[in-house]
């Protein structure tokens, strides 16, 4: 085990490895065994050289060997058999823009994508898959993704993703409403997949994190599939109750990195031809060199689509509107910090995954809705502008504004960790010093 251990990377041990067991050592065959059958492929694809070596350097001799994959049978019934159903039901938005298809693939998110395709392909084989990442490099595209592919080839199946936010928000007023049995009903007996977002936010929430544990266990026991994403690993959740970290650990657990520039360019040139904008390759490189992640690349090249509709495409232009998006340009009068409404809403569109237009024109769902209240109160507490001057840019009477401002402010106040992050997420765009407005 320990020769085998020196013979792969750290990383990939603890990812692919965890499961892994020596079941027995005989003169003509080595048996191991995996947790299941995708690690059972991967492993063996990737690592039947250092199998070898390791057989030979350990015994002296060379024997061949066998993986075998566990836990899960295929043979196996499942104890909950799927709803019969006709047509996909829908329990929750999806990005139908995030798919496998629009997705880039690299060697820095290959192990994510490949993952999230297994699980959208043998769902409640590998239980939890968990995602884990920074922000802005594709975490919540692959779990549309999966739903995308799971509506579209097992449209029999039941399947949900809701932000760990809603997931505490829904917890919270089940309890307040003494329905929490309904609660549990929705989210444990309806569901085949179900995919929570963002789970960082649930450290320190002890109760919430108790019933995700539950959750958990009752997805694993019923071979019923659950991912998760977060922005660090398990154990980096600090905050997090033993006994959830460790289950988090116990199935498929995939890094996505942050692309390299060769691959950070290819993104960029395929957004831009997507958006009928096909840029020469020395404004592409502008792009990515001044973006840390792809979503910074997307709001780029959204801004760049925004000011050029049907104009073609101006180089000068380039330089500022990346200038303006990554921050730089922004002034700094007086200890004011002036924004213009157009790097303002593009600072939104980056963080909310919307575009600047769709923020500007008055189509009202959910989404667009939090993205302008949270724009409103913004624009208000670290902008200094005035309720008159939001209406303006958000195009709202004053009593909205105002409206809009208080119910942001009470969630910041209650504590929302969601939109805390959200408003530090805009600081650092507009480069609005945080020692002057620290939330
Ligand atoms: P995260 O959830 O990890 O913060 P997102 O999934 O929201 O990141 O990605 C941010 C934006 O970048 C989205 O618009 C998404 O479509 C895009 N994106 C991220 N990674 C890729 C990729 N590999 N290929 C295509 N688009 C990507
Ligand atoms: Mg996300």
């Amino acid at each position: 085990m320990e020769t085998l251990k020196s013979k792969i990377s750290r990383k990939i041990w603890d990812m692919w490895f965890s499961t892994f067991k020596v079941e027995s050592v005989t003169d003509d065959l080595v048996v191991f065994s995996v947790g299941n059958l995708f690690i059972k492929d991967w492993i063996s694809q990737r690592y039947a050289k250092q199998f070898v070596e390791t057989i030979k350097e350990v015994s002296g001799k060379d024997i061949p060997y066998q993986i075998k994959d566990e836990v899960v049978q295929e043979s196996e019934p499942r104890q909950n058999v799927p709803l019969v159903r006709k047509r996909p039901v829908l329990l929750s938005e999806f990005n139908k823009e995030y798919t496998f298809e629009s997705f880039v693939v690299g060697p820095f998110n290959e192990e994510g994508y490949d993952g999230a395709i297994e699980i959208a392909k043998n769902p409640g084989k590998m239980n939890p898959f968990f995602l884990y990442g920074g922000v802005g490099l594709g975490k919540t595209h692959l779990l549309n993704a999966i739903a995308n592919y799971v509506l579209e080839n097992s449209p029999d199946l039941h399947v949900m993703y809701m932000t760990a936010e809603k997931f505490m928000n829904d917890l919270i007023v089940a309890i307040k409403n003494g329905t929490t049995i309904e609660f549990r009903k929705n989210i444990r007996e309806k569901l085949d997949i179900l995919m929570i977002d963002d789970i960082q936010i649930l450290e320190a929430k002890e109760g919430i994190q108790s019933e995700l544990f539950h959750t958990l266990n009752h997805f694993i026991d019923n071979q019923r599939q659950i991912v998760l994403c977060s922005d660090r690993t398990p154990t980096q959740l600090s905050k997090f109750q033993p006994r959830l970290v460790s289950r988090l650990q116990m199935g498929l657990m995939v890094k996505v990195d942050n692309p390299d520039l060769q691959t950070k360019f290819e993104i960029a040139k395929a957004f831009a031809l997507k958006n009928g904008m096909p840029l020469d390759d020395e404004s592409i490189r502008e792009i990515v060199e001044a973006s840390d992640n792809i979503r910074t690349i997307k709001g780029i090249i959204n801004k760049i689509a925004f000011k050029n509709t049907k104009k073609a495409v101006d180089k000068s232009n380039i330089s500022k509107i990346v200038r303006e998006v990554s921050g730089v340009e922004i002034r700094n009068f007086q200890g004011k910090n002036i924004v213009e409404k157009e790097i303002f809403f593009n600072a939104l569109a980056m963080i909310f995954d919307v575009s600047p237009a769709e923020i500007d024109a008055k189509l009202r769902t959910a989404k667009l809705s939090n993205t302008r209240q949270i724009g409103m109160f913004f624009a208000r507490k670290y902008l200094g502008k005035t309720f008159a001057e939001i209406g303006e840019w958000f195009g709202r009477d004053h009593s909205s504004v105002v409206y809009a401002c208080k119910k942001v402010e009470e969630s910041v106040r209650i504590g929302n960790g969601m939109v805390k992050k959200q408003i530090i997420q805009l600081q650092e765009i507009l480069k609005i010093r945080k020692e002057e407005s620290a939330i």
